[in-house]
């Protein structure tokens, strides 16, 4: 059987994500095809990524990225556009089958958003997307009648274990964390950490930003938020469990107590190409679990006094409103800092938990709250880095 070619807008594609999806891409050039990339800053290696893959278009986000960037090794035949317009401008293209957003943090929530509103199905890598506006972009998504498939290990592992029942038959679902790199720091000890310590994941190779969330665990907070609006599920039935080989990527819990997992080594490739060809399955580029080798797993409850971030994520899926969006900026801000070597490495986790103790919580923002409450708790960040 023959399928049509599915053309992808990859948002972000000169990221960890982005690299990684051109790779599955490239395994499955009978199916896939790049038709539109966009890069911020690394604009060098979106052009090697176009002689590769020769897009309809490719779009660059930073200005001044774009003003010093030598054009002439672009294909010809491709496009160069640029910002917000140039993004709305290709997830919406007649053309284009399939949004992959790949954009790090809040900045990848317009492009998201036009997508959806094109009634495209959208490969969402972008967590921080759901974590601010979670239900409006659900909403919008429902609206428009666009699909949402998940990206992150995690939730692809619960989309996938979540097949072998009806949504109402599922108890709970246990998003697994490797823990980082610290896991077994005291509390004491993670005052003194350094970036180039908080960088070095032991098990996932990603950008920084999302490498620094796993330190601190503040990633699998906003997980917790991002599977509560993804699978509408009450936050009291979402769970985190240590494991730190990263091949378990999660699981559900059935009411017969029938717990399904899905198992694979720790390469997101898997999980982009589950979002780019469902519903089927096919071989790839991923790699592949030996089981000869000696496999041992390892699962612990999370220590929630050393690792604050959980319990911050489990609140703001709780209360919902403004207090994800906050969560989500505060944090940015504070990793910003962090790795600018402006605050040490606890006060991230601090930092955040003032900022959504003290926000005025609205529990029915709209996009527009939901922006401006983003800048506000930026800028409180920056000025208790400042102070
Ligand atoms: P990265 O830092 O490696 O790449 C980020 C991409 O976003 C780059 O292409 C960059 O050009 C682009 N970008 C950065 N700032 C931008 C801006 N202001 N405007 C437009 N584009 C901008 O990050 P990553 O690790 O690939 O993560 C991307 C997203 O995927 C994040 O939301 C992350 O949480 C999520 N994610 C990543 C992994 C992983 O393994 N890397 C796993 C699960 C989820
Ligand atoms: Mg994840």
């Amino acid at each position: 059987m023959s399928e049509s070619i599915q053309n992808v807008a990859l948002l972000g594609s000169t990221g960890s994500i982005g690299r990684s999806a051109l790779e599955v891409i490239a395994a499955s050039r009978d199916r896939l095809s790049a038709y539109a990339l966009t890069g911020h800053t690394k604009l060098d290696r979106l052009a090697q990524q176009a002689q590769q893959h020769g897009p309809r278009f490719v779009v660059t986000t930073d200005p001044d990225a774009a003003n010093s960037w030598d054009r002439s090794g672009l294909p010809t035949g491709t496009e160069v556009l640029s910002g917000e317009e140039g993004i709305a401008r290709i997830v919406s293209d007649e053309q284009v089958d399939i949004v992959l957003a790949a954009i790090v943090g809040a900045a990848g929530l317009q492009g998201t958003w036009a997508a959806l509103e094109a009634g495209k199905t959208v490969a969402l890598a972008n967590k921080e997307t759901l974590v601010m506006a979670g239900p409006l972009v659900m909403e919008l998504a429902r609206e428009r009648n666009a699909r949402m498939l998940p990206v992150d290990s995690e939730h692809s592992a619960v989309f996938q274990a979540m097949q072998s029942g009806q949504n109402r038959e599922v108890e709970r679902i246990v998003l697994t964390a490797s823990g980082g790199p610290f896991l077994d720091r005291s509390l004491a000890d993670l005052a003194n950490v350094t970036v180039d310590d908080a960088l070095a994941h032991p098990t996932w190779d990603m950008g920084p930003k999302i490498t620094v969330d796993s330190a601190t665990m503040m990633n699998k907070a906003l997980e917790i938020i991002e599977a509560r609006w993804l699978f509408d599920m009450e936050p009291e039935k979402i769970d985190v469990v240590i494991h730190p080989q990263s091949i378990v990527h999660s699981l559900v819990e059935f009411v017969d107590g029938s717990v399904i997992a899905q198992m694979s080594p720790p390469d997101m490739k898997l999980p982009i190409q589950y979002a780019l060809t469902w519903p089927d399955r096919v071989a790839g580029a991923a790699t592949r679990l030996d089981l000869t080798d000696q496999i041992t797993l390892d699962f612990r409850p999370p220590d929630l006094e050393r690792f604050e971030a959980l319990r911050l994520g489990h609140e703001a899926a709780r209360v919902g409103g403004t207090a994800g969006a906050v969560l989500n900026a505060a944090n940015e801000a504070a990793v910003a800092g962090f790795l600018a070597g402006e605050i040490p490495f606890a006060e991230i986790t601090t930092a955040c938990r003032n900022v959504l103790e003290n926000h005025n919580f609205d529990p029915s923002p709209s996009l527009a709250d939901l922006m401006a409450i983003d800048r506000w708790a930026r800028l409180e960040v920056s000025r208790w880095i400042s102070s």
